[in-house]
């Protein structure tokens, strides 16, 4: 884990309230894993006096991006930063998804990555470390299932095309894609495979990659459960400290040991197995 004060390269407006801000440190970018996240200092005054916690987007040999969504003061303070300001940034932090990248070519596997609105951007990192090096071929063993309010939320869209990789979307009005919930999508995408004779051995390698609104990873959850195909989820709970020391995004998970214990996001997560989460 690091702590920088980082140049801002760019800070680039990607959809109605929606921003990629690219900033620049070696050291973090390098040590970036896809699920990992930064605390941006978001002002210089007291004000807001937190950080605020981002996932990464990408991360090169350089510089690395989020992709915020302005939804209160610390977000909208950072709308205002314009190239060669710079930034006090924290990370990498917490634990990112398992990798599954030589899982795909062992077993013959299957990918979904599947995200809603700002829990779209550590599914962008995922795939594109996924496809890094492999070919168009390897790339469309991955499907990406993208939901939003409407067309204009739709994030990384062209992104993920540009990858390879297969994308279906959702919006909530049928302004693009299927209307109604994205997991809808994707559990009639895993029922089709259950219900097909020639198809259902497929099931085994299938995986699931889950970031977005709590009830959508609630349906995730009950998809995974349902069919018994793995299934990790980001949870981007409110957090404040982002290295587990103020305790307050506490999670509940199952334990093996004390059946329910309470888990740090920022430490233990964001990333946690589907079936870890106790609902309340
Ligand atoms: C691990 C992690 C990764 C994240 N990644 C991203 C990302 O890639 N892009 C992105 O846009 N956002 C992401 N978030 C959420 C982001 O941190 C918050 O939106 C941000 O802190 C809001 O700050 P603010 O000062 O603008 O709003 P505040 O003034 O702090 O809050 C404005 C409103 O948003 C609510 N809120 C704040 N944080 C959250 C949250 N985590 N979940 C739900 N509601 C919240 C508050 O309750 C309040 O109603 C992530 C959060 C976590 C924990």
């Amino acid at each position: 884990m690091y702590r920088e004060r980082c140049l801002v390269k760019d800070n680039k407006k990607v959809a109605p309230g929606h921003y990629r801000l690219t900033l620049v440190s070696s050291r973090i970018a390098k040590a970036a894993r896809p699920g990992q996240f930064v605390q941006i200092l978001c002002s210089d005054s007291c004000d807001p006096l937190l950080p605020r916690p981002f996932s990464f987007l990408t991360a090169t040999a350089r510089d690395f991006s989020v992709l915020y969504h302005v939804v209160g003061k610390g977000t909208h303070l950072l709308s205002q930063a314009k190239a060669g300001d710079s930034l006090w940034v924290l990370g990498p932090l917490g634990n990112g998804f398992t990798d599954r990248g030589s899982w795909i070519v062992d077993r013959g596997s299957k990918i979904l990555l599947v995200g809603g609105g700002v829990g779209i951007p550590p599914l962008y990192h995922l795939a594109q470390a996924l496809t890094r090096g492999k070919s168009k071929g390897f790339a469309r063993n991955i499907s990406v299932f993208l939901g939003a309010r409407s067309k204009a939320f739709l994030l990384c869209e062209k992104d993920f095309k540009k990858l390879g990789v297969r994308t279906y979307a959702a919006t909530d009005d049928g302004s693009k894609g299927r209307r109604g919930l994205v997991t809808e999508a994707v559990g009639e995408f895993l029922e089709r495979i259950a219900h097909s004779a020639e198809r259902r051995a497929e099931m085994e390698g299938i995986a699931l990659y889950g970031c977005g609104p709590t009830p959508m990873l609630k349906a995730l959850s009950v998809i995974s459960k349902k069919h018994e195909v793995p299934c990790e989820i980001s949870v981007e709970v409110p957090m404040a400290c982002g290295f587990g020391v103020c305790l307050g995004c506490a999670v509940k998970v199952a334990d093996a040991r004390q059946g329910v214990r309470y888990a740090m996001a920022c430490t233990e997560g964001p990333v946690f197995g589907a079936d870890q989460i106790v609902g309340e």
